[in-house]
């Protein structure tokens, strides 16, 4: 194929990576973007495959064929609730294969480029390296965290700002010698120090992020992984990979200032690393007495509401109820009931995770709310369904100032007449805090795996 037509290739390719883009940012046009992106990876493969510079079909073929097989595989084995696990595994070899194609750069002498051009892609390797190194250390990090293989609680080295300061000095200083050591054939020691700093670095800035704030890690690191690709793309002069990066890198960084804004907490401090885990007391014990219901109770209290609010959290995902959820929203829609979902922005294990699964059950979209359209509705409400959320509804991210998740905003279902959460026991959420909503005056909890006590629900309902 001419260097013109992979050029054009490319160039469809991107547009289509475009609209991939925008169509994802909507529940209603979501599955038409990721056509969008299955198409744009296909031609840009094919493009790549058939340009002149690739020559090695058979290792090429091979690495195809495995990497699909993995890709596929991980694809029909992994459980929604894994989601942002793989997520952050996918994370992690984008950082690798950074790491490895500035490793080939530098290693490869068949290179003719000379001067600034020279310095210039020395440059790309040193920065693509190091971005991939940090990518991929935390990003291991981070699925470790998402899938309870290392604790969530945030691990924080004494003076570990000024750490993170000393690393970045040293990245500065290994640079330059990596620089001057590449024009006399010393640039792999400074190239593989700083190699190991970064993994240390990466694992540093994310195992000191306490796990409520891990969705901002989790899109930062989404962000990182585009710089890494952007990089590569750099170093192999290959546009579509730059383009590609920076579509990713530039929308996972608006994703984690969205996120953060959604948290209250800066996005700065969230690049330093280390932030929201500086509280300097202990959280609060919870205190007070336990309020649970049975199904009868349940079905009467929504037999009497006629304003109904459910908020669906990580549990609805792990039970996966939310075909049941939706069977009964149907129900009470038909008697005439208001029925809304309160989605708050970091329910789940990943951003949007609810929403996903409120569509999968066909739940219409113009009933699913964000937490800042509905919060001042909660007083007007007569019953609001918890359905396995716990931090996203917990009063103390308001009232606590010690709380890890203090200055969060939260769905404030509390205010509303009566709230009844459906959970198997009374053990913590994700950022390992005790509800104080478990045992205020107005809630009732219904235990048990949220999908089976919707069911009974339901059957009730139907009586
Ligand atoms: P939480 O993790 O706070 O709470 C989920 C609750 O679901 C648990 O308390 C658990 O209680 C309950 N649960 C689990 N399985 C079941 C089941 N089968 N049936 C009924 N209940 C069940 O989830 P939230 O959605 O409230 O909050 C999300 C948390 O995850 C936040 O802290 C957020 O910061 C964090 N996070 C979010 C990410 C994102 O991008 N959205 C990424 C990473 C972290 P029990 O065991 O008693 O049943």
């Amino acid at each position: 194929m001419s260097q013109g037509l992979v050029t054009m290739s490319y160039i469809v390719a991107s547009i289509l990576f475009i609209l991939s883009l925008s169509g994802l940012s909507n529940q209603e046009t979501a599955r038409r973007g990721n056509y969008y992106g299955m198409a744009g990876m296909l031609i840009a493969i094919i493009a790549t495959l058939l340009s002149e510079s690739v020559t090695a079909y058979a290792i090429l073929i091979v690495a195809l064929l495995i990497g699909g097989f993995i890709g596929a595989k991980a694809a029909f084995k992994v459980e929604m609730t894994q989601m942002p696990e793989l997520v952050a595994i996918m994370h992690s070899l984008v950082g690798m294969a950074a790491v490895l194609v500035g490793y080939a750069n530098f290693i490869d002498h068949s290179s003719t480029l000379s001067g600034v051009e020279k310095t210039i892609h020395e440059v790309e390797i040193y920065v693509g390296v190091l971005i991939g190194a940090i990518t991929f250390s935390g990003s291991v990090i981070a699925f470790g965290k998402l899938c309870g293989k290392i604790s969530g609680k945030p691990i924080l080295l004494p003076g570990r700002h000024l750490l993170n300061l000393g690393m970045i000095a040293l990245f500065i200083w290994l640079g330059n010698l990596f620089l001057t050591g590449a024009e006399t054939g010393g640039g792999l020691w400074p190239l593989i120090f700083m190699t190991l700093i970064a993994f240390a670095f990466g694992v540093h800035m994310v195992m000191a992020i306490g796990g409520a704030d891990m969705p901002v890690v989790v899109s930062m690191l989404n962000s990182y992984s585009g710089w890494a690709a952007a990089a590569t793309g750099f170093m192999l002069s290959n546009d579509l990979l730059i383009v590609t990066g920076a579509l990713v890198g530039s929308s996972g960084a608006i994703l984690s200032y969205i996120m953060c804004r959604a948290m209250n907490r800066h996005f700065l401090s969230v690049i330093a690393g280390g932030f929201g885990s500086d509280n300097a007391g202990e959280a609060a014990e919870v205190e007070g007495e336990v309020q649970s219901v049975d199904t009868a109770d349940v079905v009467d209290m929504l037999r009497d509401a006629k304003n109904i609010v459910i908020i669906p959290g990580y549990g609805m995902a792990v039970a996966q109820a939310q075909h049941t959820v939706y069977e009964i929203t149907k129900l009470l829609r038909e008697q005439n009931k208001q029925v809304r979902f309160a989605i708050h922005p970091v329910a789940g294990r990943m951003p949007g995770h609810m929403n996903v699964l409120l569509a999968e059950a066909k739940v219409p979209y113009d009933i699913v709310y964000e937490m800042e359209e509905i919060n001042e509705d909660f007083p007007n409400v007569d019953v609001t369904l918890v359905i396995g959320a716990n931090d996203i509804v917990n009063p103390s991210a308001l009232d606590d100032p010690n709380s890890p998740i203090a200055g969060m905003p939260v769905l404030e279902c509390w205010k509303g007449k009566a709230t009844i959460v459906l959970k198997r026991s009374m053990a913590a959420g994700y950022a390992g805090v005790g509800n104080p909503l478990f045992v205020h005056e107005n809630t009732r909890m219904l235990f048990g795996d949220a999908n089976e006590s919707l069911q009974a629900v339901l059957k009730g309902l139907q009586q």
